[in-house]
Order: C-alpha cells, then structure tokens, then sequence
C-alpha cells in the first residue's frame, strides 16, 4: 500500500490541489442555493411525484450548466399513495400513519397488546390473536436479543392478526414514516398484513383501551400504480472505458416532508461533490484513469427501487465499479472515516485516506447492512460504502429527523457539509488516478453474498 501511494503522491501535486478544493469548497460552495431550490421551493419529493420529477429535472440542468456529461436514467417503479388514514377508539380520532405499502382496510375490531411483539411474547398469547387488530412497540425488548420488526410482523400475521398497530419510539406524538421490510430478506418486501404507525402517548392509550375492551375503527385506503422516475447520473470519463468509481445519494424523499438531512444533504453532497471534482480536474489538467460516476438516486424511500434498477442496468460479475461511496444523512456532525461493506479494499483505502491528513478512519461492517442505496451494490458483491459520521443526536440533534415532517431545511448543517464535500472531492480524485492494477482484487460473487446474506438476515447487530 505504501507504494502506491507514494507513487500516486509523487506523479502529482496533490498539496496544491487540496488547497484549491478546499478553498473552493468553502468559498463558492452552492449548498445554500441547492438547499433553497430542493428543501423549500420543491419541497417533498415522493418519488415519482410532480415534485421529485421537477427536482431531478432541476440537477439534471444544474449539472448540465456546470458542463458535466449528464443524463437521466428513466425507469418503471411501483408506487403507491395513501388516499386517507385514519384511527379512532370510543369517538376519539388517534395518531395513525400507515407503514410503507400498507394495503386498503376497514376494521372495526378488538385489540390485543402483544408487548414488542417478540417470538416469546406472541406465542404466549397466540390463542387470543385471531381477527384482533395487535398492538407492539416498534422498539426491541430491553435485554433480550434483537428480532428484526420484518420477523415479528410475519409471526404476528400468522397467528391470524388482522392489522398492527405499531407504537412510534419518538416522543411527542411524532411519528415517521417507515418499514417492516428487511432489505437482506427477499420474502419481506410486501407486509403481510395492513401494518401503521401511532404515537408512542397513544400507543399507550391504545393498550389502556384494549385492556377495557374497547374496539378501534381502523381505515387506510391505498392506491397501487406504476409510475416513471429516473436517476440523475453525471459522469467525468477516465482513460480507461467501462471503468468506474461510483458516488450516490438519493434525491427522493418520503411523501410528507421535504428531507433536510434524509436526504437532501446527502444528494446536495453528490451535486456539489461532481460539481468541484469537475472544476479541480479542469484547473490542474487532471487525466483520471477510472471515470467517475455521480447519481442523484430516485426511490430509496421505495424500496431501493432506484439503486436496484442502476445496478441491474450497469453491471454484471465481470463489469463492476472499482469502488461505490453512498451518502444518506449527512447531517449528523463531522466526518469520521469510511464504512465499507466488505474488507478487501480496507487497507488500499486506509492509505489514501491518510493521505489527506485528517485523521480518518476505514472500517468494515461486521454485517451486510441494507439500510440505503449501498445495499443494491453490496448485495451485487460490489465494494460499497458509506461515510462514518458522530451520528448521536445528543450533539448533533438534526441525526434524527428523518421520516416526519420536520425533517425540513434547517436541518442540513451547511458547515459540515462542505468539509463533508472537500474531503471526499479529495478523495474520489485521487482515487480515479491511481492505475487498475494497483486496485486489490474483489473475488465477491453474487452466490456468495446470498449466502453471507442468508445467514444474516434473522438478526441485527449495528454498531457505529
Ligand atoms: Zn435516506
């Protein structure tokens, strides 16, 4: 590692060219404009929605004007919208937010608290479940190993449950947006029963109900369709054809919010980082050797669906990026390091990263995690990563908005983003100079990540 790294050191002057991002990145940063456009006048952007489609019209433009090679990857997703919700026990209307692709319901039911709905929990009560509209935290049982809330929810649905009612872990009636689908586990992308969400205080008020008796009136009714979307990808060639480096971040957002840091900052990331990559290769009469790739992803919200769809359109065993850094939620303090998904770039990256002199860290996760738009690529055997960020919302309180309303522009941090947008300009420039063979082998296939993937995906471990 130390030879190629002094040998890329050597071939240029990166102290010149560092200081010029950096510089640049701080003193013509458009984050604030980008914000502007995205996070206020757009607004929300479900993918496919009239919004999400003017957003990627707008970076498709902007990148356009910043004399990037741009295009939009169109594509098919299934989608969805929600034409009405709504939760009532004893004439009182309660909180109620249907989860990702709750299907159509009209229940007039008993109800049954089920504690967190784990195995041992369920199982004691599975007499009683049948028809019942069942009551859980979303939260995990304190102490007790972790059961992914994908396997709770199917356990549930077979004892005979006729929906669930999952209690929301944020205080404050504040409720998000979310998902009982564990991305590693094909079998769990469609709910197997009408799944919403409650504030954790009428969660609790749920179950005083329950205990009396009472019956809850539970409506949702969903629209299914397919509808168009794309990706924004912006790409600087290298010498070599078919080559690339990749960096992503989802432009979309969930239906309800306009996604300051989920995930506005993470796509102004990418906008900007193409953006001063760009003018810095221009300026120094760079000649990347692997092309860089930059894409505004659409429908992480849904299911990955955008990511999926550009990895099964671009790559295959024999053609895959050299390497893939995806950006979600970046407002959750400084940067830390790298996290990739598998180990083999480990200590290839370590040295380039020590390079910048920042004190950055690469680390591997210990499980494959499918939380983002890395996971398309990992699950691909493509070395993917995400950045390292102090994500403790303590100290950083914008880390935890994500699927709820106010989840709006004032939670991107402009300062942390530009430091974010520097170092990984930085970066991905001399990762794009350094020759083919000096890159370690990837030996992942497919088959091998499936099996990795099978025998992860009934528990969870995440730490960082
Ligand atoms: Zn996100």
């Amino acid at each position: 590692m130390e030879l190629n790294k002094n040998l890329n050191m050597n071939i240029y002057n990166f102290k010149d060219i560092d200081k010029w991002i950096v510089g640049n990145s701080w003193i013509n940063s458009e984050i604030v404009n980008l914000n502007e456009k995205l996070g206020i006048d757009i607004g929300s952007r479900w993918a496919t929605s009239q919004n999400e489609r003017n957003a990627a019209k707008y970076i498709h433009e902007f990148w356009k004007n910043e004399g990037l090679q741009t295009y939009h990857e169109n594509f098919d997703i299934e989608t969805y919208k929600f034409i009405n919700s709504t939760l009532e026990v004893e004439g009182k209307q309660l909180d109620v937010k249907p989860y990702h692709r709750c299907p159509s319901v009209d229940l007039d039911s008993d109800m049954i608290d089920l504690g967190h709905g784990t195995y041992r929990e369920v199982s004691e009560k599975s007499e009683n479940i049948k028809d019942k509209i069942a009551l859980i935290y979303r939260n995990h049982e304190p102490f007790t190993e972790q059961e992914p809330i994908s396997n709770r929810v199917a356990f549930i649905s077979n004892m005979g449950a006729s929906a669930i009612i999952v209690g929301d872990p944020k205080s404050g009636r504040r409720m998000e947006y979310s998902s009982v689908w564990d991305t590693r586990d094909p079998e769990s992308v469609y709910p197997p029963l009408p799944i919403v969400n409650t504030s954790s205080e009428h969660l609790l008020l749920l179950k005083r109900y329950a205990q009396k008796n009472h019956k809850a009136k539970l409506k949702v009714t969903t629209e299914f369709y397919n509808a168009e979307t794309s990706n924004v990808v912006a790409e600087i060639p290298g010498e070599i054809k078919g080559e690339y480096i990749v960096m992503c971040g989802h432009h979309d957002t969930v239906f309800d919010t306009p996604g300051g840091n989920d995930n506005t900052s993470g796509a102004i990331a990418v906008i900007e980082t193409a953006r001063t990559v760009k003018k810095a290769i221009d300026e120094f009469k760079l000649k990347p050797i692997i092309g860089l790739r930059f894409i505004t992803l659409s429908a992480e919200e849904q299911r990955l669906q955008g990511s999926f769809f550009h990895v099964n359109n671009n790559y295959d065993s024999k053609n895959k990026p050299k390497y893939v850094l995806n950006c979600d939620e970046l407002s959750t303090g400084n940067l830390k390091g790298i996290v990739l998904g598998f180990s083999h770039l480990r200590n290839f990256l370590q040295g380039q990263l020590d390079t910048l002199n920042e004190d950055l860290k690469v680390h591997v996760m210990s499980q494959i995690d499918g939380h983002s738009d890395h996971f398309p690529f990992l699950e691909a055997g493509i070395d993917a990563s995400h950045p390292w960020r102090w994500r403790f919302f303590g100290r950083y309180p914008s880390c935890e908005y994500h699927h709820e309303p106010p989840d709006t522009f004032d939670k991107l941090n402009v300062k942390d983003l530009k430091y974010y947008i520097s170092t990984f300009s930085r970066l991905l420039i001399r990762l794009s100079l350094i020759p083919i063979e000096q890159w370690p082998k990837n030996p992942l296939t497919k088959e091998i990540v499936r099996t990795r993937l099978d025998e992860e995906k009934n528990f969870e471990i995440r730490t960082g």
